[in-house]
């Protein structure tokens, strides 16, 4: 009996496929807790993996959310990450980078070109640290109109470097009704408007990540003609600070779900967040933290969101609290640097996907439409 048992053993090792490929038939997508920054993973069935963003800076952050997303790439099966696409400078996007890179192997490094705003921890990363990582592989500069080769995926760059894409994807490029409505917002000089932004297709389900493209940028981009067309999943720009998010943009996607990878004190005001649960066709969105900027006014149902904090109160406040005027002096929000999970989505190419919260196992499948 316990040598049948080994011997079967034996027999399904040597039947198991190998990691990479695991019998993969979904798109599968990542959306991982880095605390307010970005790091989204696109594991297609060919195994050739795509990484948006790696987190924060700060170094104790950078090794936390290394971390979480190596855990992420360790339950795709990965040994490698094939293309990293860094959206912009800003620490909470190129942050864990160097980290991660020391824990497995970066085959191309993708972004928009230089730094726009000059800022020392960013200015030192670029010409001491950027240069030993992408020199031991390859970098590539993005530029809207780009096709990023990945087997399997329709990998459209549609922003970059402040400029926008001109010519219309295929199927898209009808006028767009939100346009007449648009007020411009201030000139954004930031590097939040230098993003790369990509529009993705797995068959008939289409992902929009525009990373923190801004305002305006919004409007270059989808103004007088909707150059994008329709997607089922939107992650929701720029954490969901209402500095991004213009109707123009979302309620012409009309996405049919939304995540939001926002911080406990980033993201999710309630303008913003009014946005996108007045956008048409709008099913679910979830969020990858509660946010005191939201409270339970403008948030959604715990079964939505996907972490808490290291020291949970006994109720959340009821009234969205005002974010904090930027800079350094602004007191620290909520920590979460214990357990941390994921949106896990799984994307077929009818167009039909679920999402699973890894906290709770809450899951729901969208049908193809
Ligand atoms: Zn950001």
């Amino acid at each position: 009996m316990k040598r049948t048992a080994l011997l079967l053993g034996a027999a399904l090792m040597a039947l198991a496929p190998p990691a990479l490929a695991q019998n993969r038939t979904t798109l599968d997508i990542y959306v991982i807790d880095v605390e307010g920054g970005n790091a989204t993973l696109f594991v297609p069935p060919s195994g050739e993996s795509v990484l948006m963003d790696t987190g924060n800076v700060a170094p104790a952050a950078a090794k936390r959310d290394a971390d979480r997303i190596m855990q992420a790439v360790k339950d795709a099966g990965l040994t490698r990450i094939d293309h990293l696409i860094t959206t912009h400078w800003h620490g909470d996007h190129f942050g864990g980078m160097a980290e991660l890179a020391a824990q497995i192997p970066i085959l191309e490094y993708i972004d928009h070109g230089p730094n726009v705003q000059p800022a020392q921890v960013v200015d030192d990363f670029l010409t001491k640290t950027y240069p030993g990582l992408y020199g031991k592989s390859k970098r590539t500069i993005a530029k809207p109109g780009d096709r990023l080769q990945v087997a399997g995926l329709d990998w459209r760059i549609v922003a970059s470097a402040g400029q926008t894409q001109t010519a219309s994807l295929p199927g898209a490029g009808r006028a767009n009704p939100y346009c007449a409505g648009h007020t411009p917002g201030e000139d954004d000089p930031t590097e939040n408007a230098q993003s790369v932004s990509s529009i993705i297709s797995f068959g008939r389900f289409r992902v929009a990540h525009l990373g923190d493209l801004t305002w305006n940028k919004e409007f270059n981009l989808m103004c007088p003609v909707n150059r994008v067309g329709t997607v089922d999943l939107f992650v929701v720009s720029h954490h969901g600070q209402p500095i991004s998010n213009a109707p123009v943009l979302v309620h012409a996607m009309a996405p049919r779900v939304g995540i939001l990878n926002n911080g406990t004190r980033k993201g999710g005001q309630p303008p913003a967040m009014q946005v996108i649960a007045s956008s048409p066709g709008i099913e679910d969105l979830w969020q990858i933290h509660f946010s005191l900027l939201s409270g339970q006014e403008y948030t959604q149902a715990g079964m939505f969101i996907a972490n808490g904090v290291d020291e949970a109160q006994a109720a959340m406040p009821v009234q969205p609290i005002a974010a904090p005027p930027p800079g350094p002096n602004a007191p620290p929000p909520p920590q979460h640097n214990g357990p941390a999970f994921w949106f896990k989505v799984q994307a077929k190419q009818d167009g039909s996907f679920t999402v699973t919260n890894q906290r709770n196992g809450f899951t729901k499948t969208y049908a193809a439409r």
